[in-house]
């Protein structure tokens, strides 16, 4: 991912399972977070934003396909890839997981390693963007091979944290991140760093990229935290 270790977010009630699926998917080196039910899944999602998702059927709360449904309806996680877990020979539930939005389902009992080649696959598949060694937003251009920022042909110079911060922003276009959010994905969730540190660095982005421009790519949502897309607002 981009040198960035990818979030899987397991939603599994039976606690064996879960811990197994935790153990397997860390020892791949994914960074995974475990919540036993879907109403609390929900909750989190609301707040976090993993890479990848696998998610039970059943589960007290709110069922793995009603959750599925919800997280489609939502812009922010409209294509948020998620692996559907079934119990064995429910065909017609199976169909019913596909048609809910999930990427892909695995039956139960199922191996290990099949279900880590599932993640890898879609992890693949949903990523080309972040795989790219282009990113591209309108009139700005991010090199990821020479580490260069352009926009409208000149040479953008960005700190760092300021090219990283452009790069998580860039790969998501639209997506709305807290602040919270934004120090987890471009400073890592063991660094502590005050909340007001993404303020100072959206700012110093934001004149680097702004200026001599009358257009601003990065929109302040109020109470909620920043967003890129190409509906670019007025620069102030
Ligand atoms: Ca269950």
């Amino acid at each position: 991912m981009n040198g960035q270790v990818a979030q899987i977010l397991i939603v599994e009630d039976e606690e064996p399972l879960s811990l197994l699926l935790r153990y397997n998917l860390e020892a791949e080196g994914y960074n995974v977070e475990t919540v036993a039910r879907g109403d609390d899944a929900d909750t989190w999602l609301r707040e976090k934003l993993p890479d990848l998702v696998v998610l039970d059927w059943m589960l007290p709360g709110l069922s793995g396909i009603e959750l599925c449904r919800r997280l489609r309806t939502r812009q922010e996680t409209k294509s948020l890839p998620i692996i559907m877990l079934t119990a064995r020979g429910e065909e017609s539930e199976r169909v019913r997981g596909l048609a809910t939005g999930a990427d892909d389902y695995v039956v139960k009992p199922f191996s290990v390693p099949e279900l880590l080649a599932r993640v890898r696959a879609l992890l693949r598949r949903s990523k080309p963007e972040r795989m790219a060694d282009t990113l591209t937003l309108g009139e700005i251009e991010l090199d990821r091979v020479k580490r260069r920022v352009s926009r409208g042909g000149r040479d953008i110079d960005l700190g760092p944290t300021e090219y990283r911060l452009l790069e998580y922003l860039m790969e998501r276009p639209g997506r709305v991140f807290t602040r919270e959010q934004l120090l987890d994905g471009v400073w890592g969730s063991d660094v502590y760093i005050d909340e007001r540190t993404v303020d100072v660095h959206v700012g110093r982005l934001r004149k680097a990229l702004n200026r001599g421009r009358e257009t601003d790519p990065i929109r302040t949502v109020r109470g909620s935290g920043y967003s890129i897309d190409d509906r670019f607002g007025k620069a102030s």
